[in-house]
Parts: C-alpha cells; sequence; structure tokens
C-alpha cells in the first residue's frame, strides 16, 4: 500500500468519525468459561479486559474504532441434543457481561446504534445456526424477546431449516420449517443472514424473503474458490433485493488456501496463509464494487475470534484502521468508505429492525 502522510492523516480522521459496523464475531464463543472450542492457546480471557489473545474485547473495540459489534452466538455441535438449553446457558453469559460495562449495550432498534455512536459500542446479538429453535417458532419468537436481531440460518452443519456448506451433495434448499423461519423473520424484524448456507438455500432464502437478506461474513467466489464465498450472479441478486455482504478477514476464504493442508502444517499453505494482507480484502470489496457498479451493498464481518488466522494487517480489532488507510489509497472517496464502514448495514437494520 502506498500512501502519504497527508492521505494517512486523512484516513485515520475519516474512521474516527465514521460509524463502523462489524456484522460477525465469534467473541463470545472464544471468551465462554465452559466453551468446547478452543481458539488459540486456550488462555483464559473475558470480553471486557484487554488480552494478547484471540481478536475482540472491549478494549481492542474501542481502540479500533468500532462502533457497532455483531456477537454471534453459536452452540457448539456437541451440544446439539440440548441446543436451545446451551444457548440460553451462552446469552446468560454474553448479556451479563456486556451489563458489567458502561461502555457497551445491547441494541435493538436503530436509533440506538446513532444514539450510541461516539459514547459507547452497541452490541447486536445473533445466533450462528438454528439448533436452538428446535422446530417450534416459539423459541424463535422468545429469542427475538431476548435481543435476538441477525439470524445465520445454517452453521456449516445440516438443521431443521437448511443444510450448511458442508452439506453441498444434497442439493437441498430451505426445509418446509426453513420457509416458516424466514416469513416470521420478516415479520418480527429479524435480519435473515445467509453465509454458510448451501448454493440452493441461498437461493430458496432469497425468494421467500421479503426483507432484503444479508450475508455476514462471505467474499467473493471468483476470487477464492471457497463454497463459503458468493458468485457473481448471488452478489448480484443479493444487491438487487436490497441487501449487504460483509467481507471477512479470513485467508481461507479471501485466497485459495487447502485448509486442511494448513491444519496438517504443510509448510507452503503456511506461507500462502502469512501472505493474505488487508489489501486482498480491499480486492473483494473491489470486486463486489464491480460486479454490482457501486458500493452499497458492501459491509464488513470480520469474523475475529472464529477462525485461527487473520489477514495481515487486521491482526485484532485494533487494527482497524489499516483497513480505511487501504481504502484510501485504493482511491476510494469519504462517502464510499463510511457506506463500507457502517453506513450500508445502518441502512438495511433501519429498513428490516422493526
Ligand atoms: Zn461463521
Amino acid at each position: 500500500m502506498s500512501i502519504s502522510k497527508g492521505e494517512e492523516e486523512h484516513a485515520l480522521e475519516l474512521h474516527e468519525k465514521s460509524l463502523i459496523i462489524d456484522f460477525h464475531c465469534d467473541a463470545v464463543l472464544a471468551t465462554l468459561p465452559d466453551s468446547a472450542f478452543i481458539i488459540g492457546s486456550g488462555k483464559k480471557r473475558n470480553l471486557l479486559e484487554r488480552s494478547t489473545e484471540g481478536h475482540v474485547d472491549l478494549p481492542r473495540l474501542i481502540e479500533g474504532g468500532v462502533d457497532c459489534q455483531v456477537f454471534s452466538h453459536f452452540v457448539e455441535p456437541i451440544y446439539n441434543p440440548i441446543a436451545s438449553r446451551r444457548m440460553l446457558q451462552v446469552l446468560g453469559y454474553s448479556l451479563s457481561e456486556i451489563e458489567k460495562s458502561d461502555k457497551m449495550e445491547v441494541v435493538t432498534k436503530p436509533e440506538k446504534i446513532e444514539k450510541n455512536h461516539g459514547k459507547k459500542i452497541s452490541i447486536i446479538i445473533g445466533f450462528e445456526g438454528c439448533e436452538a429453535i428446535c422446530e417450534d417458532l416459539r423459541f424463535l419468537n422468545i429469542f427475538y424477546r431476548l435481543g435476538l436481531r441477525r439470524l445465520t440460518l445454517t452453521w456449516n452443519n445440516r438443521n431443521a431449516i437448511a443444510d450448511g456448506v458442508r452439506w453441498q451433495r444434497s442439493k437441498s434448499g430451505l426445509t418446509e420449517f426453513g420457509v416458516e423461519v424466514v416469513r416470521e423473520c420478516n415479520k418480527l424484524g429479524i435480519l435473515v443472514d445467509v453465509s454458510h448456507i448451501t448454493d440452493n438455500g441461498f437461493w430458496d432464502t432469497l425468494e421467500v424473503s421479503k426483507d432484503p437478506i444479508i450475508a455476514s461474513h462471505s467474499n467473493c467466489r471468483a476470487l477464492c474458490k471457497s463454497m463459503r464465498n458468493l458468485t457473481d450472479e448471488m452478489i448480484n441478486t443479493l444487491a438487487e433485493k436490497g441487501g449487504v455482504i460483509g467481507v471477512n478477514y479470513v485467508p481461507f476464504f479471501l485466497s485459495d488456501i487447502d485448509f486442511s493442508k494448513f491444519q496438517a502444517g504443510d509448510p507452503e499453505e503456511m506461507k500462502k496463509v502469512e501472505s493474505v494482507t488487508v489489501e486482498r480484502v480491499v480486492d473483494h470489496i473491489e470486486h463486489i464494487e464491480e460486479v454490482v457498479g457501486n458500493v452499497d451493498h458492501i459491509g464488513l464481518g470480520s469474523d475475529f475470534d472464529g477462525v485461527p488466522s487473520i489477514a495481515k494487517g487486521l491482526e485484532d480489532a485494533s487494527k482497524l484502521p489499516n483497513l480505511t488507510k487501504a481504502l484510501v489509497a485504493r482511491g476510494y472517496s469519504d462517502q464510499e468508505i463510511e457506506k463500507i464502514l457502517g453506513g450500508n448495514f445502518l441502512r438495511v437494520i433501519k429498513r428490516v429492525w422493526k
């Protein structure tokens, strides 16, 4: 990235005054005291204190200038037989942690996000996967009352609503219950999220939902073949419906890297992961812009704390100004950058939440 001193100062000023929204992180899962997932070294962390581990906590969100963060809530698959009970435990943990600080607040109204801008961090409750809804809309209803405002229909696995990306061969779309859930989300005012769903599930959701839908943390398949990413046709249709795609900072979804070889410690793949930088995130932003014709459907969905490695330059939430610098260096206007950093997600929240 080549950026002049003046441009850098301008980028930091713009970053400071922009309303910044990140539509996906797994900080709750990563800090949950009895989490079944060990991320990083497994050293104890919490949401309020700065850690050198992982990617997100309150001090690092503040330092990174984040104004609104979706905390994803996830039921670890071993708890699927008691998913709703586990989700209540996870929610019980996160809500009480958030309450401990006057610098964070759970929000369920868009006006609150604007009001909190510059004062405290607005937290949106998101679920990743619908296992906790237990094939009963009354569960969706009660979770809505507990603050749920973003529902990622599936994680990688199959659930009662649809199949996740690990189930591509099934070629299935939404189930009958899945259709009911999408309609109920429209009725209640919950943002429906298609990150992680199969392609057929994606198309079904777009057809069924009367509201715009989002992909909270997905990138472009044209630049990285992962099935977690969206094809140009998907990007276009989602945009036509008024939705937003949150680009993530995950090397495996930014460049073609073999995840299983990486996990096995293959030096070639390790090197590839290390060479992915914030510039590659901007490449995906640029690609969506090229496909759609403007930046109105691009947002941020870091996937912080959900993955073992992150693009260089965005090592944790505190590094977010580097993205604004990279956008300035790439020639984006202030207005375009403000839309990408949060303006677009705020627009869709205003349209969908009741
Ligand atoms: Zn995810």
